[in-house]
């Protein structure tokens, strides 16, 4: 069953881009989906992508242990995080997808973290943990991770916009030239502008809830 729920705990605020329920606010364009290799979800997964519209409209990075997987692991890797952002950079830069969401999706009885969190203690913790538990461990990884998600966008945004005024000042007073690369240099800034960063945490029925939503936002979604 897909269903978005609200999630009541406390706690710091999410990523800001990110205010409304994918039911409240769908997304409109493209979706960029990380989740974890497991293969126990690849059916619910679709179904979930499936009842949001998203049918053929978003590319799907799997990483064992989703965000915890890309952000850390025992050993820590430092292949794997590039491999999420160049994967994030291409779709968005190289096949011009048109991404204008970035959904994080985890899962409970994750063995990733049963096995390769780089942190013992979290990992006994999740091994022994109840629904709560891990929904709260997998939910502190993906709201640290949306945010290092945040910040790759807007850097990214930085350096088009940067590229923009580049090529302003290059055209000088050669209205031409300006008319020429003044289209593309915009596109590749507002490829980047106005991307919202969303995070989810399925269990194994395929029932989703999203994270840190904002209180009052209409939460529920069933199929
Ligand atoms: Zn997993």
């Amino acid at each position: 069953m897909a269903k978005i729920r609200q999630y009541k705990e406390g706690g710091p605020p999410p990523p800001p881009h990110r205010l409304a329920s994918v039911f409240d606010d769908p997304a409109r364009n493209k979706v960029l989906l990380l989740t974890c290799m497991d293969q126990r979800l690849l059916d619910d997964t679709v179904r979930f992508m499936n009842a949001l519209n998203l049918h053929n409209r978003y590319d799907q990075v799997a990483l064992a242990g989703g965000t915890m997987g890309v952000q850390r692991l025992n050993p820590p890797s430092s292949v794997w995080q590039p491999v999420f952002f160049d994967h994030l950079h291409a779709a968005i830069d190289v096949l011009h997808r048109q991404i204008k969401d970035v959904f994080l999706f985890e899962h409970l009885d994750c063995g990733a973290y049963r096995y390769l969190h780089p942190d013992t203690t979290i990992r006994d913790r999740y091994s022994n943990a109840d629904r709560l538990v891990m929904t709260e461990i997998h939910r502190n990884e993906a709201r640290k991770f949306a945010w290092e998600v945040a910040d790759f966008i807007n850097t990214q945004r930085r350096l088009h916009e940067t590229d923009f005024r580049a090529a302003r000042e290059s055209c000088g007073a050669d209205s031409d030239c300006w008319d020429r690369v003044k289209e593309s240099a915009k596109q590749k800034v507002d490829a980047w502008t106005n991307i919202r960063v969303s995070y989810f945490v399925m269990d194994l029925l395929g029932e989703v809830t999203q994270l840190d939503l904002p209180a009052g936002q209409r939460a529920a979604f069933e199929r």
